[in-house]
């Protein structure tokens, strides 16, 4: 046990950033455990023991924050898959794993919910439906020993909207941190405007507030810049990491050389490089962001890379590159010098 961790707001009121390292339904797709097309984190009560896994790798490699596995864990999904009977044990599993792992490192636990999938700006009953699906999922993660709830990747500010209500409502006092994903153009799907729609759930009580999921760095890093000065709470950036650009902003749009939409499976061509990830992670702390993250296609290395880009040293650091005892490129001295043997001089 490795005592109480430092909270979530005493962190921000310090200045502090606050690193969450997501991801888990892209990695667990890519390992095998859970299926695209659906992406419901089956693996939670399938194979607790990878998700515990997981949790841990991510702390190692920096992240403060174990987010519990609850995304798409929601009754709209679980419809969908035919689990419904599953949804509140996936839930609770997976509020005790991320709880176990905060625990035992010191770092905080946060509660999960996202879009519901079921927003529809032609009909009002989407309303109610999902406010059970929040008001469920909330008072799972009150009762899982939650520090915050992370409420993220909503298209509309409706949505985001009713999510903080919610956690307002049932979430016991705990804070909420609220992420939007942005797709093309200025308004969200219900035709508020990005920067307003932040200032109102900043206003509205929101402990933090900005954007994830969706656009890579490319393209969220220009939002950022317009937003910096708008917000007055903590502003959340966790984009996913592909190389998002001007005629591709958000990752689903993404295309092969063929002209085939790359998402969700081929996406790798477009993954960031770990240079590229600490670049925006230094841009995104200059900028002011205190709640920096990764979301879908995040891996480890990609964590460390933030993390050591705030000048951090996690775990994972003590094997962060020592090229000096590379074989070819290594300067240390025992080494043999390829490149004066004229054998092997330019090989490479
Ligand atoms: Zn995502």
């Amino acid at each position: 046990m490795a005592g109480k961790a430092k909270g979530l707001l005493e962190r921000f009121r310090d200045g502090e950033t606050v690193i969450c390292a997501e991801g888990y339904l892209f990695e667990f797709e890519r390992r095998g455990y859970l299926q695209a097309g659906g992406f419901v984190p089956e693996v939670v009560i399938e194979q607790p023991e990878l998700v515990e896994g997981l949790h841990r790798e991510f702390v190692h490699a920096g992240s403060d924050v174990v987010l519990a596995f609850t995304f798409y864990a929601h009754r709209e999904k679980l419809r969908l898959v035919g689990r419904e009977a599953d949804l509140e044990r996936m839930n609770r599993t997976a509020l005790r794993l991320a709880r176990k792992v905060a625990d035992d490192t010191g770092t905080l636990m946060a509660g999960n919910i996202c879009g519901t999938n079921i927003y529809d700006a032609t009909d009002p009953a989407w309303e109610p439906k999902a406010r059970a699906m929040f008001k469920e999922q909330i008072e799972w993660a009150v009762e899982g020993g939650a520090d915050f709830i992370y409420a993220e990747t909503f298209f509309a500010y409706a949505e985001a909207s009713l999510a903080l209500e919610c956690v307002k409502q049932y979430g016991k006092g705990l804070p909420a941190v609220v992420g939007i994903s942005k797709h093309r153009g200025d308004l969200l799907f219900d035709g508020v405007p990005l920067g307003d729609a932040l200032v109102r759930l900043a206003e509205a009580g929101a402990a933090a507030v900005g954007l994830n999921c969706g656009r890579g760095p490319p393209t969220m890093l220009p939002l950022l810049e317009d937003l910096k000065d708008k917000i007055k709470v903590p502003l959340v950036a966790a984009p996913v990491p592909y190389r998002t650009h001007p005629d591709s902003p958000h990752f689903m749009t993404l295309k092969d050389p063929d002209g085939k939409v790359a998402f969700p499976l081929d996406l790798d061509p477009w993954l960031c490089s770990r240079s590229q990830i600490a670049a925006f992670s230094r841009r995104a702390r200059a900028l002011g962001v205190r709640y920096l993250g990764l979301c879908c296609g995040n891996a480890s290395h990609f964590t460390r890379a933030m993390a050591e880009a705030l000048g951090r040293q996690p775990p994972a650091s003590r094997y962060t590159a020592d090229m000096t005892k590379h074989a070819y490129y290594g300067t240390d001295p025992t080494l043999i010098d390829f490149n004066t043997q004229e054998v092997c001089k330019n090989k490479f």
